[in-house]
């Protein structure tokens, strides 16, 4: 497991010149998802454990659901068990800074008490039934409405003049489409965002996402995006801006978690997966992959296996990411296994800290990932399959999501997996090297492709074993999914063998019939080149759940 992928890494000193402290200083940087019970958490002890362990910045509960503050704002409301008079959030800031930890402060405008409901129905998330959603007696807000739009505004600026935080999170940002029980609630119909929807799209919200509903989704959640963004840089200039969206933020959040019902296999390269896209996606955002220690959510307090904590924590700084931690509660924990993990890396990064600063990915092959700005879909097996194979095979890549790296940034060869935009036709026009792994035709045009097969179990002949020096001991590679029949005008080196018997070892593969099909195709386009591979590669190097089911017999 610890075989992951570590990329060149260089340092720049001008890219960094006008950035803030995420992108200048080495992070350790552990989160807190406090209770409300926690408000009366003793501030010193908390920050001696951070400087125990050698973190460097604490992402702190401060406002939203409930403050950990005394606030004056409307329709924001301290812990019940904030102690009268007591500033929490204050105290720990000062503490902090006192020991050079900075503090990112962590909203959640996603969801209220019912007195702001009350007050203001048409701010709230309303089910295709006109319903609110209503989860453990607090109402889910919508990003079109005014409590995002005005309130949040309001509560934001308030904190923002009171303290000086280093930095600012938000969680559940835009609207969750399924509850903490994992209970569909489909997409909001609120009356701000039907009105909405149909003067961008002459129509009504759907009953289930598609691609436009995704683009009115996107639109909708940035504006409220570059809103707090403005604001934070307005208030506090040398402050960040943390989120899970890349527009308008100084660093770009994710997540590394896992969930018992989720299909398997596990995603084991889920921090590189994640640090690599953001880093090489937005060079000039810092990524910061939380480290999700709970096994799901219904057991927040039980951790995953230790391993599977250091093999996140290494990935995030091996992808020159940030090194983060993550716990429900404080650092006061009933399973301590996870925390025990993290600490021996934070103290060793920051004891060889001058390494873990200022890196940039200086891979020389590119793997491009899906595109959150399209809305479009893309597939997620044979993404994680090439990205797999690239990792174990100790090639250093980037990922990314968009196309900005055109004429910015030079590979030696650039990798689509699923759909391959019309760009990459410019690119190898211009001498670009480009490899198609996917039985989908790319957006422009190559070879004429003219039958597709789908769910086929066959085999690819190698009939040129010079081309395929590493496939010298075999003649047929495995075959399953679909594959693209495309037109060629010279012999293939790898060609298509249909699906033949398989059973019982009496009949097997004897009518196996060969053809001329090509497995791959090559093309020059203005100075560089072309390798179409017409089928699903990738996705045998990680199979979904439903193409790996064993059989018991033989
Ligand atoms: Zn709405």
């Amino acid at each position: 497991m610890k075989r992951f992928c570590v990329g060149l890494l260089v340092t720049s000193g001008l890219l960094y010149a006008q950035q803030g402290w995420w992108m200048t200083e080495p992070i350790r940087w552990v989160q807190t998802n406090l209770r409300q019970t926690d408000a009366a958490l003793n501030a010193k002890r908390l920050v001696d454990q951070l400087s125990e362990m050698r973190a460097n910045v604490l992402l702190l509960g401060m406002g939203g659901i409930v403050a950990y503050y005394p606030t004056k704002t409307e329709f924001h409301y301290p812990s019940p068990q904030l102690p009268q008079g007591r500033d929490m959030f204050g105290d720990v800031l000062k503490a902090a800074h006192e020991h050079h930890i900075r503090v990112v402060g962590r909203f959640d405008f996603s969801k209220t008490q019912r007195e702001v409901f009350d007050a203001h129905p048409e701010w709230f998330f309303r089910q295709a039934n006109g319903l609110a959603v209503i989860y453990n007696g607090l109402y889910s807000t919508c990003i079109n409405g005014g409590y995002y739009r005005q309130t949040a505004v309001k509560i934001l600026s308030e904190a923002l003049e009171k303290y000086e935080v280093d930095g600012l999170f938000f969680n559940a940002f835009g609207n969750q489409s399924r509850d903490y029980s994992g209970r569909e609630l489909g997409l909001c119909h609120c009356d701000v965002c039907k009105a909405r929807y149909r003067q961008m799209f002459h129509k009504d919200i759907p009953d289930k996402p598609d691609d436009d509903y995704r683009k009115f989704m996107f639109v909708s959640s940035r504006e409220v995006a570059a809103t707090f963004g403005d604001l934070i840089h307005a208030k506090r200039p040398r402050a960040g801006y943390f989120n899970y969206v890349q527009e308008s933020t100084g660093g770009i959040m994710s997540e590394s978690n896992i969930a018992v019902d989720r299909p398997l296999p596990l995603w084991p390269y889920s921090a590189s997966d994640n640090v690599n896209r953001a880093r090489n996606s937005e060079p000039g955002k810092m990524s910061i992959n939380l480290c999700m220690q709970f096994v799901d959510m219904a057991w927040r307090f039980a951790t995953v296996p230790s391993q599977e904590i250091a093999l996140r924590l290494w990935q995030n700084i091996a992808n020159s990411g940030a090194l983060t931690f993550e716990v429900n509660g404080t650092l006061d924990l009933q399973d301590r296994q996870a925390l025990e993990a993290a600490k021996p890396i934070f103290r060793w990064t920051a004891a060889n800290e001058q390494y873990y600063v200022r890196q940039e990915s200086d891979a020389r092959v590119l793997l491009l990932g899906a595109s959150p700005q399209t809305g479009r879909v893309y597939s997620a097996e044979p993404y994680r399959g090439i990205f797999r194979l690239l990792s174990e095979e100790h090639i250093p890549f980037a990922v990314s999501d968009n196309m900005n790296w055109l004429g910015k940034r030079k590979f030696d060869l650039v990798i689509a997996t699923d759909w391959a935009p019309a760009e990459l036709k410019q690119y190898a026009e211009s001498g670009g090297r480009v490899l198609l792994v996917s039985p989908q035709a790319p957006d422009f045009s190559l070879v004429p492709a003219y039958k597709k097969w789908s769910g086929l179990k066959g085999y690819i002949r190698v009939r040129d074993h010079s081309m395929f020096p590493s496939l010298k001991d075999t003649d047929l590679l495995m075959l399953d999914g679909s594959f693209t029949e495309v037109q060629t005008d010279a012999p293939a080196p790898l060609t298509l063998v249909p699906q033949s018997m398989f059973g019982p070892p009496e009949l097997v593969h004897i009518d196996m019939t060969d053809t001329a099909t090509p497995g791959i195709v090559f093309r020059q386009i203005g100075r560089g080149s072309i390798a179409w591979i017409p089928w699903n590669l990738g996705g045998l190097y990680y199979p979904s759940e439903s193409a790996c089911a064993c059989r018991a017999i033989s």
